[in-house]
């Protein structure tokens, strides 16, 4: 079965977009909701011949949209921005039944963000100016060239946030892309692709291929026509994708997972830094940003863990359609096992389990869980579980804190509870993170760098620096006086 399905009363075709139209695949994958644990779509499941025509399509299309110029293209992205800005109730009803986010924050924020990250790129890429100096008797200029076909792979947590974040700035800057969305939550970048055919972009400049990541997601990253290739997902992907992009010498850039520390000093407002820490558990904890190490000053530690028990009963586990619900069922079965297989190692470990542990009886749930583990070297505390698992660990001064923080192999983000301005600075640059928020959490400027350290990943998007890694920047240098001017 292929064509459109109805989810949460919204057409969405269950079909490649490739060079302008739908295009259906021999085989198909189920995708689920977690909210009902039903089949809600059998997506066309790609592989080689969709990614060769997916390539095809992007190679074709790109010279003409590199030579669009940066205010054709902006006056199409800013129209596709318009296009989400309108579809939020859409967009965020069939994300959530694909993926389960809070239908609320689907429609106050993340889908307007998604316009947003058009609106911004298309922007910044018109504003843009050349580099011009003089040296050595000749005149200097820096040209930006657009790179070319750029394949977009994303996870399934947030994916239409993820993959604008990415197609934006690659569209803006020139080059056509290929996106291939995560196989358990493909339907909100399906309706993404409709919005592009309104807003006049022209077909091949925004490509889908719906699938397997071992599959069409492994052809399209090793195909020498590609020429970047931005990944967001696990460091595991990550590696095997590095591979191809060395094999073919393809620019790489990877966002990948994190262990954030939430450091609580004892002169921080302690009741905000104990709701922020119940905070974590928002979205089942399937956030790749959250501050899941809870490292608290030993002077406050029994207090902290007071009020943090009282936030954290106040949560409601539900329908996240519903207004009440604060934490989301997790993606899928498989995920839920994964996660208490790390429950049930650190049970093993000796690690105590200070609360919850215990998957729902009914539903994708695991009970909001906080392990206070035997040694830092447990592997709750040195591995991603990206779910509602958090870590409770205590230091005696800033100097130990910063170390433990400092202590895994992520470095994607960090946040910090203090009173102290002196301290947010000092921790805040001893800290090995790409962000590190203090005393807030999530808030982000969208040109700002955005990236991690150490296995949370290669490069940085964000701002101009996106923009940067779309495009091939040339120097073009003339002798002054030898063209007649
Ligand atoms: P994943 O690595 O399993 O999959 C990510 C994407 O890669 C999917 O689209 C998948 O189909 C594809 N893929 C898998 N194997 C592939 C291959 N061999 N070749 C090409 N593509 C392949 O990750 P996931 O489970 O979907 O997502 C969770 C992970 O993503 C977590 O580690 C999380 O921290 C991370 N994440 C990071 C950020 C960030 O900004 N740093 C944001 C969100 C999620």
């Amino acid at each position: 079965m292929s064509g459109r399905v109805e989810v949460a009363g919204v057409s969405v075709s269950t079909e490649h977009f490739i060079g302008g139209r739908r295009v259906a695949s021999d085989a198909t994958f189920t995708d689920i909701s977690p909210i009902t644990e039903e089949p809600i779509a059998e997506v066309a499941r790609g592989g080689d011949r969709e990614a060769g025509l997916a390539l095809e399509a992007a190679e074709q299309a790109f010279p003409a949209w590199a030579a669009l110029g940066p205010q054709g293209r902006a006056e199409r992205l800013h129209r596709l921005a318009d296009l989400i800005d309108a579809n939020v109730e859409p967009l965020a009803a069939v994300e959530c039944m694909d993926m389960a986010m809070l239908l609320r924050s689907l429609r106050a924020r993340l889908i307007n963000r998604c316009a947003r990250n058009f609106r911004n790129y298309a922007d910044l890429a018109v504003e843009y100016e050349e580099r011009v100096w003089s040296s050595n008797g000749t005149a200097n200029r820096v040209v930006r060239m657009a790179s070319g076909p750029a394949v977009v792979i994303t996870p399934w947590n947030a994916p239409l946030m993820l993959s604008t974040w990415k197609i934006a700035p690659a569209l803006a800057a020139g080059s056509t892309v290929i996106l291939k969305p995560a196989e358990w939550s493909p339907l909100s970048c399906s309706l993404l692709a409709d919005l592009a055919v309104e807003a006049g972009l022209p077909p091949g400049v925004l490509n889908v291929v719906q699938g397997i990541g071992e599959e069409v997601g492994a052809a399209l990253v090793s195909d020498p026509r590609v020429r970047r290739i931005s990944f967001t997902g696990s460091p595991e992907t990550a590696r095997r994708i590095g591979v191809a992009a060395a094999t073919n010498i393809v620019p790489f850039t990877a966002e990948l997972g994190g262990k954030g520390p939430l450091l609580v000093f004892a002169d921080c407002d302690l009741e905000a830094a104990a709701r922020r820490a119940a905070g974590q558990y928002d979205d089942s904890g399937q956030v790749c940003l959250a501050g899941t190490r809870l490292l608290v000053q030993d002077s406050v530690s029994e207090r902290f863990l007071e009020l943090f028990h009282r936030f954290t009963d106040e949560h409601v586990l539900g329908d996240p359609r519903d207004d009440a619900t604060t934490v989301s069922p997790m993606i899928h079965p498989h995920h839920v096992e994964r996660v208490l297989g790390f429950i049930e190692r650190a049970r093993a470990n000796g690690d105590e389990i200070v609360r919850g542990g215990n998957r729902l009886e009914r539903g994708l749930w695991i009970e909001p869980t906080l392990i206070a583990p035997r040694s830092n070297e447990s592997e709750v505390v040195q591995s991603e579980v990206f779910g509602p698992v958090l870590t409770l660990q205590t230091f005696a001064d800033e100097e130990e804190g910063v170390a433990l923080a400092n202590s895994t192999r992520y470095g994607l983000s960090a946040i910090v509870y203090t009173g102290s301005a002196e301290r947010a600075e000092r921790v805040g640059r001893a800290l090995r993170a790409g962000i590190v928020w203090v005393n807030t959490f999530l808030v982000r400027d969208l040109t700002a760098p955005f990236g991690g350290i150490g296995i949370s990943g290669i490069g940085r998007e964000g701002g101009q620096y996106a923009l940067d890694f779309y495009s091939d920047l040339k120097t073009l240098q003339i002798l002054e006086g030898s063209c007649g001017t």
